[in-house]
């Protein structure tokens, strides 16, 4: 059976760093460094209070907008809460959940993340559903039950047309700014495993779901990931705060794709 081609997507997560002027900077940076056309998708996700100014820089551009949370309401009382139809007013297209800073610093619990995950899908932004273990979870041998339990509670009972509008981001804990890297064959044992559950639910879906690799992607490790065949790009926070180490990621996803 030949291998589905999933078109690769690197997605760069700024976390709290970088205001509007270095934003805007950045943002410009990597747009100019891309191949024009560029086979490979390339997201950026600023913090917030960049994000229009992060828009209007990329507008014209191939290099899409992530937001790094939602809240699940579209309104409301929701004191500091950002939502899908706001994100989207803003520009993003795609929308990272459960991130596993804000499972450990902000106690986000699987049922959050089901729950942001379907707000992004209902306003049409492309949720990048993060799993990993932690090393503890590693250690004792825990890591496909946690993982898989992670994208079950994300991803059950949906259709393969919600499956269609996904993407997975497989990121050790252990691995997040650490700079310990998953050896690749291990990183690929897991999404091999990911994706075997989700082929249960959609077939055909699953073959083409994106699935990244997070945790201490730099230029250096980036190659030997990329050529894992269910690797399909990188989520990467520290190595994209510079263009100079964030272009090169992106070169070596467009070796793969
Ligand atoms: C991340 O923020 O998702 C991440 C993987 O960070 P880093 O690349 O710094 O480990």
């Amino acid at each position: 059976m030949s291998i589905p081609r999933r078109r690769p997507l690197v997605a760069g997560n700024w976390k709290l760093h970088h205001g509007l002027h270095a934003s805007e900077a950045l943002a410009r940076s990597i747009a100019g460094g891309l191949p024009s056309p560029c086979p490979v998708e390339v997201v950026v996700a600023p913090v917030y209070t960049a994000l229009a100014t992060v828009a209007a820089a990329l507008r014209g551009t191939s290099v899409g907008m992530s937001s790094q949370d939602l809240h699940w309401e579209d309104r409301g009382a929701f004191t500091g809460a950002v939502s899908a139809p706001l994100l989207k007013d803003a520009g993003c297209t795609y929308v990272l959940v459960g991130h596993s800073e804000r499972r450990q610093l902000f106690g986000e619990r699987d049922e959050d993340v089901r729950r942001k995950a379907s707000a992004a899908l209902r306003h049409r932004l492309v949720p990048i559903v993060c799993v990993g273990e932690t090393l503890e979870e590693r250690e004792r041998g825990a890591t496909l039950d946690v993982v898989l339990g992670q994208v079950d509670a994300a991803f059950g009972d949906r259709d393969a047309s919600a499956l269609d509008q996904m993407v997975v981001a497989y990121e050790p804990v252990w691995a997040i700014g650490t700079g310990k890297v998953a050896r690749a064959e291990d990183a690929q044992a897991v999404h091999v495993a990911i994706r075997a559950r989700l082929t249960r639910m959609a077939p055909e879906a699953a073959a083409m779901l994106r699935i990244l690799y997070g945790g201490s992607v730099k230029p250096d490790n980036v190659v030997e990931l990329m050529q894992q065949p269910d690797i399909d790009g990188a989520l990467v926070g520290g190595a994209s705060l510079e263009a100079a180490s964030f272009l090169p990621i992106v070169q070596a996803a467009i070796a793969r794709a």
